[in-house]
């Protein structure tokens, strides 16, 4: 992705800010324990509704089935491929269901998700990714939210284009409402559903929602960790991110990674439209039919194959998968 690059005295301006700012920070305060606390907190009560969970009512555990499938669409479709990509189009009611998928999921604004994203590709697994994979599964899975980021890194992140998120109304709204719309949307609403239209245990349903939230969340951290140390590597042998199945089944057609990191502008994030493996892009393929979605970006079949063929580990057999679906080249 493009990246502004500010003039020189803003440079050191942005520099020092941040440095300062982190400075500041790596005292022992509330600050650095935050996230800590908030993670560390969520997984107790996580515990409670693993416990409980087969003891919830049929239509809690159908509930908890539906929110977890919208909140990977509004991550993977949403966040992913259209906001941090732009790899398609959509109208305002498309925009504003994704929006309201990805608010399930108590994960930060979309603008702190497209600019970590953007940096990731830009300077993917390197000292300034910030979830860089060469320093360890734990610090690229949840570790690297757990300190503070490194001020090269803290750098980049004011430095990436955002120009395209901070100027729609809308997301500038979440920007400015993430924490209140996760609040109602992750967990009030969907404890309160529950209690209110089939007399579930509060205890029960809240703690459930708990659970649902953190396994979403580990499954799009799964994304920076397992598919970017385990799997093969078909189309760019030089790349950490690998193709993992695994990460495809845990957050709807994320793990064809080794692909994605070639072609980011792809908006099945997959050479192939499995949509068993891949449901975001079954997602965005339904609302095509509809004309809500478009301008679906795909590279062709034939740069696919060329790239594979030049830059792959030799693990990609293409004639022996089915042919893509190319009409929206
Ligand atoms: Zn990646
Ligand atoms: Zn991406």
């Amino acid at each position: 992705m493009n990246a502004t690059v500010p003039s020189t005295s803003d440079d050191t301006r942005d520099v020092n800010k941040c440095k300062n700012k982190i400075t500041k920070k790596n005292r022992f305060n509330l600050d650095s324990l935050t996230p800590i606390i908030y993670f560390s907190t969520l997984h107790i009560i996580a515990i409670h509704g693993l416990i409980t969970i087969f003891s919830l009512k049929v239509k809690t555990i159908l509930w908890l089935l539906f929110l977890y499938e919208i909140g990977c669409i509004g991550i993977t479709a949403g966040a992913h491929r259209l906001w941090s990509h732009r790899s398609y189009k959509v109208n305002l009611p498309l925009k504003l269901i994704i929006l309201a998928f990805f608010s399930v999921n108590a994960q930060i604004s979309v603008y702190n998700w497209v600019r970590i994203h953007r940096v990731h590709h830009k300077y993917v697994d390197t000292d300034l990714d910030p979830h860089n994979s060469r320093r360890g599964f734990f610090f690229c899975h949840i570790g690297w939210l757990l300190k503070q980021l490194k001020p090269e890194v803290v750098k980049k992140l004011h430095e990436v284009n955002m120009r395209d998120i901070l100027e729609d109304p809308i997301m500038a709204f979440q920007k400015r409402h993430a924490m209140a719309l996760n609040i109602v949307l992750s967990f009030i609403l969907p404890t309160l559903v529950p209690i209110y239209f089939w007399n579930e245990a509060w205890d029960k349903s809240f703690t459930s929602q708990v659970l649902r939230v953190m396994l979403v969340t580990h499954a799009s951290f799964s994304i920076n960790s397992f598919a970017h140390i385990w799997g093969a590597k078909p189309y760019d042998k030089t790349l950490h991110a690998s193709e993992n199945m695994g990460v495809s089944l845990a957050i709807t057609g994320e793990g064809f990674h080794n692909y994605h990191h070639k072609f980011p502008w792809d908006y099945q994030a997959s050479e192939f439209n499995w949509y068993g493996w891949n449901h975001a892009a079954l997602f965005i393929d339904m609302f095509a039919k509809i004309g809500w979605a478009t301008n679906l970006k795909k590279p062709s079949r034939e740069l696919v194959k060329k790239v594979a063929a030049e830059k792959g580990d030799g693990s990609y057999k293409w004639d022996e998968v089915p042919m893509c679906d190319s009409t929206n080249d």
